[in-house]
């Protein structure tokens, strides 16, 4: 019965805390995904026997290394790399670097774990993995920028390769970074192949990568919002960050007649309740990926409200959509959004919300998707680019942004089929069984490896 179920659970995650003490944000993933699925198991004694779960937990490899560097005024500085390759069930693992002071072997693993799943619901044959290192990027010069970079490939090179393990960008890494990346690659293997995702378009990238995440978190929402006879116009939409993933959200909202009012970082916030839209989103667009500035600057710029010191889930909006980073909305922070009349919760960033905030968006039964299922548009099309590089050919951007959407619609029918019950539509418990079963399966026919 039920309690015996929670029984299960809880003598579970004792067992993976006893093996990976004091990794809280893998506990935290772990938990999620294991609470959805562990009913599942009960029910299905072939994943049981196989022990699956268990060994999903474990990483298949995990790369820990040095990385030394000399900086701008000749001093030498020591950087940790990670590289955690967590699943190759299906596919070569795949998923992005992450450069930031946050970054340790718990943060690896959870973003590697979650990636497998993610991986999974995108129907593209890919495995799970992350990687990256504490550097930060941030007031480095471009000259720091690329000798980081060329350490940090100067060891992961060996451990990576097009049908091996393709990296690609997270938080930290975007196309300047790729591109010193895969050019020491090249340089130290003497071959030309599509080891990265999110490469320049003349040199094997693909058309909308840049845009993926961003434009597949709205066709993923424009799903969502359907279910309850809605669409985007109108809606007003509170984000985070305003990296790669928020400002490219934004200019999809705009063309569809949504409106965006906030941007944060960890300072603080910026309220604009006239929509960040035009010009505005011009100087936006600049502002983090050219310029690495502050949210704060958006503000002075065109005088607006800055709120020092608080997140931006305190706003009046319809719709909630998390761009930033891991654990960014907590239990009162979900109070405080339902409370000020928000009904739906798209999360475009990996874990932003807290298992209590979690609690709080199911129990009041809005609208709640995971970022596994909502932001899988960027590995889709990381994906596309393999298939793209496979065939030494390009598609154009209508076709690559039809199967984006395609593939965003099929991740939202996953959900569904495994997470309805009645009415309402368990997208947590949809997107975790959607994304296991084909891992689980390709695992138990390929025996105990
Ligand atoms: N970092 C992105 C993610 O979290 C993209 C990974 C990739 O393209 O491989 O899914």
């Amino acid at each position: 019965g039920e309690n015996c179920l929670k029984g299960n659970l809880e003598s579970f995650m004792q067992k993976v805390m006893a093996k990976n003490p004091g990794e809280k944000e893998f506990h935290q993933a772990v938990q999620e995904v294991a609470t959805c699925i562990m009913p599942f198991i009960d029910k299905n004694p072939k994943y049981q026997k196989a022990k699956i779960l268990e060994r999903m937990v474990e990483a298949e490899r995990a790369i820990i290394f040095r990385v030394p560097w000399v900086d701008d005024k000749g001093e030498v500085q020591v950087n940790r790399g990670y590289r955690v390759e967590m699943n190759s069930a299906i596919g070569p693992y795949k998923g992005g670097l992450r450069f930031h002071p946050t970054v340790s072997l718990s943060v690896m693993k959870f973003l590697a774990f979650e990636q497998v799943l993610k991986n999974s619901l995108t129907t593209l044959p890919m495995g799970g993995g992350k990687g990256g290192s504490d550097f930060d990027p941030r007031g480095k010069s471009d000259n720091e920028v690329m000798h980081f970079c060329q350490a940090f490939m100067s060891e992961l090179f060996r451990h990576i390769g097009p049908n091996t393990d393709v990296p690609a960008g997270d938080i930290g890494v975007g196309g300047r970074e790729i591109g010193y990346l895969f050019g020491q690659y090249k340089k130290l293997k003497n071959e030309f192949t599509g080891v990265l995702t999110g490469k320049g378009i003349t040199w094997g990238g693909s058309l909308i990568r840049p845009e993926a995440t961003g434009y597949g978190t709205v066709y993923f929402l424009e799903e969502m919002l359907k279910t309850r006879g809605e669409t985007v116009e109108g809606k007003t939409i509170a984000i985070s960050g305003y990296g790669n993933v928020g400002t490219y959200f934004i200019e999809k909202i705009n063309e569809l007649g949504g409106k965006v009012v906030t941007i944060g970082d960890e300072y603080g916030y910026v309220y604009d309740p006239d929509g960040i839209k035009g010009e505005k989103l011009d100087f936006l667009k600049d502002l983090w990926v050219i310029h690495r500035r502050p949210a704060k600057d958006y503000a002075n710029e065109f005088n607006l409200k800055w709120v020092e010191g608080k997140r931006p889930w305190e706003v009046p909006c319809d719709i909630a959509v998390p761009t930033a980073t891991q654990n960014e909305i907590d239990g009162p922070d979900a109070k405080n959004l339902i409370e000020n009349g928000c009904w739906c919760v798209a999360e475009s960033s990996n874990m932003p919300s807290t298992l209590q905030a979690i609690e709080v968006f199911q129990e009041a039964k809005i609208l709640f998707a995971p970022g596994k299922a909502v932001n899988a548009g960027g590995v889709a099309v990381s994906g596309l680019e393999m298939a793209q590089n496979s065939m030494r050919y390009n598609w154009s951007r209508e076709e690559v942004d039809q199967k984006l959407r395609n593939i965003m619609q099929n991740i939202h029918e996953q959900c569904v089929r495994f997470g309805k019950h009645g009415d309402y539509i368990n997208y947590v418990e949809g997107a975790n069984l959607a994304g296991f079963v084909k891992v689980a399966d390709a695992m138990l026919e390929q025996g105990i490896v």
